[in-house]
């Protein structure tokens, strides 16, 4: 693929001291544009700035978008991506699911490759620091009517981030019992814009609650756990790994796969199956609800400790501190994105 580069002639000052997730942005974007009957066209790096389109732009109207989360990591001998192929894997999935045209996977890689090895200066090297990296695309029909666009835009940009929740501290999460996120048959498996809207009142109430996100209860019975805001869910119950099993209404996390791998290689004992809330609830109260955590690309491994369920508290093992088992895999996991561990799975891949 050609990929035009237009350099900016005014670098940025690179933010120091605290960096807020998903607020500064890097010097470079990448932008490519699709047209029916011609594909995918003009790939071209510029300089990070404003877009301009159409008011009636099909995608503010109707939602027909998708996006991708991944990160590049400094570490002691150069810098990485963990496992890119996955996010533009599970891109094309995505698109296909809201019928934006897919783009193959190599392009869709050498388009990151490109803008990190421009801007890699902003990879941060602090601990717990990354470059988030926000790849997306959105139809941009100038008409207001429902209907599957013929124009389309990819576009990468970067923002370099700290820990997404602060460091490793436990949080609380609020159980949804009214709102639903997916259901089967619906675009939950997608990274679409509209599941994110979606799920905004939810999050309102977490946070009325005291909580810092909502985890949902599946769409039918509102008893099944499915996942947690844009992270999915882990349980450490009575010594086994138990996680939700995938089905069409939960993301198929790469970090969730990630840890699933590592536990296993742990030899611990794990399990992908449905889990009740009310299992959750027996487990706490007997002592067997020994860990928590939600993992996913932004925050990595984030430990709960309480969870609220109909105003009823559930706690995490000694309902104040991250359990072992959790910080293990989050540090065995940041070694490997970071290079500082062996790499027994192929996951990392140089910029
Ligand atoms: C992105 C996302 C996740 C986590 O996926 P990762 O690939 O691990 O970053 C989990 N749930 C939802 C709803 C998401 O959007």
């Amino acid at each position: 693929m050609k990929i035009t580069i237009t350099k900016t002639t005014a670098p940025k000052e690179k933010p120091t001291g605290t960096l807020n997730f998903g607020r500064n942005f890097t010097d470079h974007m990448f932008i490519m544009n699709y047209t029916e009957g011609t594909g995918w066209h003009d790939a071209r790096i510029v300089p990070y700035g404003d877009l301009s389109f159409s008011p009636a732009c099909a995608a503010l109207h109707y939602g027909q978008e998708t996006f991708e989360g991944m990160k590049a990591y400094r570490g002691k001998d150069g810098c990485w991506l963990f496992r890119p192929e996955m996010n533009a894997r599970r891109s094309n999935l995505s698109n296909r699911r809201v019928c934006i045209p897919e783009i193959p996977e190599a392009d869709y890689l050498e388009a990151v490759q490109t803008l990190v090895n421009l801007d890699i200066d902003w990879i941060p090297d602090a601990p717990d620091s990354s470059l988030y990296i926000r790849p997306f695309f959105f139809a941009d029909d100038p008409f207001v009517g429902v209907a599957v666009s013929k124009t389309y835009q990819f576009i990468i940009i970067m923002s370099p981030a700290g820990a997404y929740f602060g460091a490793f501290e436990p949080v609380s999460i609020f159980v949804e019992d009214e709102y639903v996120r997916a259901v089967r048959g619906g675009t939950g498996r997608a990274k679409t814009g509209g599941n994110y809207a979606a799920s905004l009142a939810a999050l309102s109430r977490a946070k009325e609650n005291g909580c810092a996100q909502a985890m949902w209860l599946d769409g039918i019975e509102r008893k099944y756990v499915e996942e947690v805001g844009t992270m999915n869910i882990f349980f450490k119950i009575d010594g086994k790994i138990v996680t939700p099993a995938l089905n069409e209404s939960i993301l198929a996390g790469i970090t969730r796969d990630s840890i699933l791998t590592l536990s296993r290689d742990f030899g611990l004992a794990v399990e992908e199956r449905a889990i009740s809330i009310d299992e959750l609830v027996a487990a706490s109260e007997a002592g067997k609800l020994e860990e928590a955590f939600g993992t996913g690309t932004a925050c990595v491994v984030a430990p709960v400790n309480r969870f609220l369920y109909k105003g009823r508290e559930i706690f995490v093992g000694d309902g104040k501190t991250e359990g072992a088992t959790c910080r293990r895999l989050y540090e065995t996991l940041i070694a490997i994105q970071r290079g500082d561990a062996e790499d027994k799975f192929n996951w990392r891949v140089r910029v």
